[in-house]
């Protein structure tokens, strides 16, 4: 079949003969339709990333397909059903599992990461992962559901109610899906963002106001636009140097900031500050259970719209030229390639 294979750092190959793989007991086959690239994607190209040592890894975390043939033991799903991938693969009996926060799982693996992916003709992952797609959503769309589950589970942790004031800081894949499930749940939203192009898309799927804070500065703009307090929740998805310390300084007093993107550069926060304002800062990671199922459903009934987030289509013979190669040009200006045979 044909795969998109990292070996090494910067060493991504296309191979049209890679061996297919078989599904195994509670597993099930599945023909791809299309997995996106994410940035992450191409941090563990250019920088070896998570466990590419451990041998040749076909790539793709954010994926969709349709079952093909099913292994031992299946009984919960059909021949012919398409499906959206959940990328997390937990022990159900480790400490943090049996918690209910999977999320942490001390053994955790993912398609894409620790397994093979979707950026190829097959995959196999087990069954109860593959998460039946409605009539509405297309094959598509269903990749951008792995991202919506990060926004989803964000925005648990942001602990929402009704009529609050939120912002975001970030207006990619992440943040504008973020910003979309805010909105369903029923708070306001300031967009912030240096590029004018994710701001009109921000503006496209709901934002209550943007802000370009390469024009207008956010310190003094949100408190105008909160009743002179500033945000009660912002939710930081750019990992931008800076950005997060940027969030728990605009947050207001009492508010809680959710760190979501991540940088690897150190960025000090001054906890006196934060301790004066009573500020809380909780990270964010991945998805939850239930957070997958939760992020199909959203984009099932439209109250996240991934149409604009979807910037091309590349079949897998092309996806490292015009997919991969493609993301690390300076001015990209694409938000999710799609990549697949359809
Ligand atoms: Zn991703
Ligand atoms: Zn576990």
């Amino acid at each position: 079949m044909q795969a998109i294979v990292l070996h090494g750092k910067q060493d991504l190959r296309f191979n049209p003969n890679h061996r297919t793989p078989k599904p195994g007991t509670g597993e099930v086959l599945l023909r791809m339709t299309y997995s996106s690239i994410c940035q992450t994607d191409i941090e563990m190209w250019q920088h070896g990333m998570f466990n590419i040592n451990s041998g040749p890894r076909i790539l793709g975390h954010e994926a969709a397909g349709i079952v093909e043939a099913l292994g031992e033991g299946v009984k919960s799903i059909q021949v012919g059903t398409r499906v959206a991938v959940e990328n997390v693969r937990t022990c159900r009996v480790c400490f943090f599992c049996r918690k209910g926060t999977s999320q942490l799982c001390d053994n955790g693996r993912n398609f894409g990461f620790t397994d093979d992916g979707g950026l190829a003709e097959y995959g196999v992952w087990p069954a109860d992962l593959c998460i039946p797609l409605p009539d509405n959503v297309t094959n598509e769309e269903a990749p951008l559901a792995e991202p919506t589950s990060v926004a989803v589970h964000a925005v648990e942790n942001a602990n929402i109610t009704t009529g609050l004031s939120t912002a975001i800081i970030g207006c990619g894949v992440v943040g504008l899906a973020t910003l979309q499930v805010l909105k369903a749940a029923g708070t306001t939203v300031i967009a912030i963002d240096p590029r004018e192009q994710s701001l009109a898309i921000a503006k496209e799927v709901g934002a209550t106001e943007i802000l370009n804070p390469t024009k207008t500065d956010p310190a003094q703009a949100l408190p105008e636009l909160t009743n002179g307090h500033g945000p009660d929740v912002i939710i930081e998805t750019a990992g931008a140097p800076g950005t997060a310390l940027n969030a728990a300084q605009w947050v207001r007093k009492g508010g809680r900031v959710v760190i979501v993107g991540f940088s690897h550069q150190d960025q000090t926060l001054n906890f006196g500050r934060a301790h004066q304002g009573e500020k809380t800062v909780i990270a964010s990671s991945a998805t939850s259970t239930g957070g997958y199922k939760k992020a199909v459903e959203l984009i099932a009934r439209g109250a996240v719209n991934v149409k604009p987030l979807i910037s091309d289509l590349v079949p897998l013979n092309r996806g490292i030229q015009d997919g991969f190669e493609r993301m690390l040009r300076p001015n990209k200006n694409v938000y999710r390639i799609l990549v697949g045979n359809g």
